[in-house]
């Protein structure tokens, strides 16, 4: 039983607490630049400050932000540190926060326009300002996903229903012809793992060579293969295309490959998780030219536009293909959009989905366009600064040259060992973060500058760091 002088739901301590939680969090984030990037911790350190079984009797939330203090900040890899070069940015703006914290207070069930009209109706919107602040045409219609790797893995169902006239849904992929996909190895592993979900089978995954500067797909070769495939009795389904692949950020030539696909009559994907946030600013759109022929692409506000995770922008040139691959009620397929109901839950894989439009709309009342555009424009400028000041230094190599503010290097003649420790050097300091990858088979440091909170001074810093631990 509960004990009726202290309610379940007391509002409050939960007002209280909210602002308590506030002021602790503004504390969080102003000395969090004096802390290591990446937890100085072994494994299970974290697990052993907590005790082996749940309490009995609760104690209400008094203590508790002492608490995470004492057990769960040790224990953090900061990515809003203003030295995180690592991965990609995971950005958490305060405006998309507190939005969190509203839509978490509201807490809606978008799956239905009537179960959210307001939810259902702000993502549209949202969407809608984002396809134009991205520059892309009218008629694009955009859906919020959980993350790139969930609007991936809906497109591969997409191009698998498309290319099985949808028969897969209904009776499974045995005695199917064999689908194929296409993609170069520079796209994310998100689609290796699509395709094997889809039932597709990593197999049937062609990988199709890169060339040149920006490591793009060849697409005579993806022509080829396709007609090598049909003439071997495949069916070719999908292409998968990046703008900004993780490793080194490649980007493929999406007017010729998209332009492949169309002719062979395949579905494609575009796949600019990290990179599609820059194209807010008109400058970088040519990394992306030929967009507009794309049928799916999806980009990652979570990443790079200070949206909190989780908010992927999936958008489609015509959202049919993809509704007809998910929506459960057959009846709602006949409608669609067109008597002004969208029920967003048709478009994704999970049934529930919460207001995450709410975050977009605070993050782009809060700043604008142009704020956001600043923003990058400085990351872009201070790594692209950095890759001319290390390859002035004859102790570095740069391995791939950037690619908006993503790019690689080596240390001159330094094996893989070598390049190991260096890396790990470098993180054991603690005062930067950084990742190493491997291209062209060999290790390299992966460079990135893309959280919110960085300035040129960090980037300098990161500079002196690299230099140092160089020999
Ligand atoms: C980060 C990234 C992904 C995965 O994104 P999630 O939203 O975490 O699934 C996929 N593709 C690319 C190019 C990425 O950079």
């Amino acid at each position: 039983m509960t004990d009726d002088t202290k309610p379940l739901m007391d509002w409050d301590e939960f007002a209280d607490m909210g602002a308590r939680v506030a002021a602790w969090g503004a504390r969080y984030h102003r000395q969090i630049a004096d802390l290591p990037v990446r937890a100085p911790l072994d494994p299970g350190a974290v697990r052993a400050r907590f005790p082996d079984s749940p309490p009995e009797q609760g104690a209400g939330l008094e203590g508790i932000l002492a608490e995470i203090d004492d057990k769960i900040i040790p224990g953090l890899t900061h990515w809003q540190h203003p030295r995180f070069f690592a991965y990609f940015p995971s950005n958490a703006t305060p405006p998309s926060m507190l939005a969190d914290f509203v839509a978490s207070i509201l807490a809606q069930q978008c799956m239905l326009w009537q179960t959210s009209p307001a939810g259902t109706e702000v993502e549209t919107l949202m969407l809608d300002w984002l396809r134009q602040g991205l520059g892309l045409p009218k008629g694009f219609h955009g859906v919020i996903q959980d993350s790139a790797s969930s609007a991936t893995l809906a497109a591969v169902l997409t191009m698998r229903e498309r290319a099985l006239n949808w028969a897969g849904n209904a009776q499974g992929l045995g005695g199917q012809a064999r689908l194929r996909v296409y993609a170069s190895d520079e796209v994310h592993t998100s689609v290796d793992r699509a395709i094997w979900v889809a039932g597709i089978g990593g197999d049937n995954l062609v990988r199709i060579p890169t060339r040149g500067p920006l490591r793009a797909m060849d697409p005579d070769a993806l022509r080829a293969a396709i007609r090598a495939d049909r003439a071997a009795g495949y069916l070719p389904a999908g292409v998968i295309a990046c703008t900004g692949g993780t490793g080194t950020g490649a980007c493929d030539d999406l007017t010729q490959v998209l332009a492949v696909a169309r002719d062979e009559g395949l579905y494609s994907h575009v796949d600019a998780a990290w990179a599609g946030a820059a194209m807010i600013c008109p400058e970088f759109r040519f990394l992306w030219e030929g967009i507009d022929g794309a049928d799916s692409l999806v980009l990652n506000p979570h990443k790079w536009m200070g949206v909190n995770f989780d908010f992927s922008a999936h958008f489609l040139r015509d959202p049919e293909p993809l509704v007809k691959t998910l929506a459960i009620s057959p009846e709602y397929l006949r409608t669609h959009g067109k008597d002004g109901f969208v029920n967003y839950s048709e478009w994704s894989v999970p049934l529930g989905r919460r207001f995450r439009a709410l975050k977009l709309w605070f993050v782009l009342r809060a700043y604008g366009l142009d704020g956001l555009r600043g923003v990058m424009r400085d990351h872009v400028g201070w790594s692209v600064a950095l890759a001319e000041d290390l390859r002035a230094d004859p102790r570095f190599e740069i391995v791939t040259e950037p690619v908006l503010s993503l790019f690689t290097f080596a240390l001159r003649d330094a094996d893989d060992d070598a390049m190991l420790a260096y890396v790990n050097a470098i993180n054991e300091d603690g005062r930067i973060y950084v990742t190493q990858g491997r291209t062209g088979g060999r290790i390299v440091v992966r460079f990135q500058v893309g959280t919110f909170a960085t300035t040129q001074a960090d980037v300098r810093l990161a500079g002196a760091v690299l230099k140092a631990f160089a020999g």
